[in-house]
């Protein structure tokens, strides 16, 4: 059989060979890149999404480094087995421990730093934006993808993994999961987004959801722009902002509106 390479890593793959060693010392990236480690059956998904826009400049410039632990290339046998059937039964194929395990032990060796180790689960907790922000302060993470009906859970329990969750809904593997999270999170990371300002004022991180915007043309479809962002008043405008921005959470996410009313001590500018 072909052998499968284990690993694939991407981001800054080489050290430019004119550098001395003085300035590698002073490159910052070089020693603090956020570095995501995914172990996964399906290698050749990865970047997929997180390739393109700014998420894959982000990863071309070293800002960020990804690197793919082929869960296939640590499976049992001639075929690579990675699963088996449930234990008392039941549809399906669950992915095995020690399979699992030796993946693990794979992303742990070139862990460095703090580094969280999670199964993107439809069990785990809820990711949401301070789980980001959370992630984007440490030194990277590991992401266990899931298949099938799921992973042996001596495998969670030994290694700690702790589940996180894209939603309330169920997928055919971690993959998408990991890829949203990365993305989540890389995009809050100096110099990812072009204009910094644009994370802080939209949607989760004031607690309430965005309120809506507008480009041109100024009309369109018989549709006007609210007249007061055309005014060039900005006291206006901001308030006319956190109304609509409260309206909205209101409206749509009582639960986060109740979260933000019983916080008084917040913040509460827009
Ligand atoms: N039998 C499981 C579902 C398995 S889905 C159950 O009922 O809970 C297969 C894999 O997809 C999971 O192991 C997990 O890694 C991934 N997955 C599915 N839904 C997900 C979600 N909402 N969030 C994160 N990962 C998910």
């Amino acid at each position: 059989m072909s052998a499968t390479p284990p690993t694939r890593a991407l981001g800054r793959k080489s050290i430019r060979a004119s550098a001395a060693p003085r300035d590698l010392m002073a490159d910052e990236d070089l020693a603090t890149a956020w570095a995501a480690q995914v172990v996964t059956l399906l290698p050749q998904a990865w970047p997929g999404i997180l390739g393109e826009s700014l998420t894959g400049r982000a990863l071309a410039e070293g800002l960020w480094t990804l690197r793919t632990i082929d869960l296939r290339a640590h499976g049992e046998g001639r075929h690579r087995n990675v699963d088996d059937t449930p234990a008392g039964g039941g549809a399906g194929m669950v992915l095995r421990a020690d399979v699992g395990a030796r993946a693990m032990a794979d992303a742990l060796g070139r862990a460095r730093g703090d580094v969280p180790r999670l199964l993107m689960s439809p069990r785990g907790r809820p990711f949401d934006q301070a789980r980001a922000r959370d992630l984007a302060g440490r030194d990277g993470v590991i992401l266990f993808c899931g298949r099938f009906e799921g992973v042996d859970e001596r495998l969670v329990d030994h290694f700690g993994l702790e589940e996180v969750s894209l939603g309330d809904f169920v997928l055919t593997g971690g993959d998408i999961a990991a890829q949203a999270l990365i993305d989540a999170t890389v995009r809050l990371m100096p110099r990812v987004l072009g204009n910094q300002h644009s994370a802080e004022e939209e949607s989760f991180s004031t607690g309430l959801l965005e309120y809506p915007q507008y480009t041109k043309p100024a009309v369109w479809e018989g549709r006007a722009i609210p007249d007061v962002l055309l005014s060039g008043h900005h006291a206006q405008i901001t308030a006319w902002r956190q109304a609509e921005a409260e309206r909205l959470t209101k409206e749509r996410r009582p639960d986060l509106w109740r979260a933000r009313v019983t916080r008084p001590d917040e913040d509460r500018e827009l």
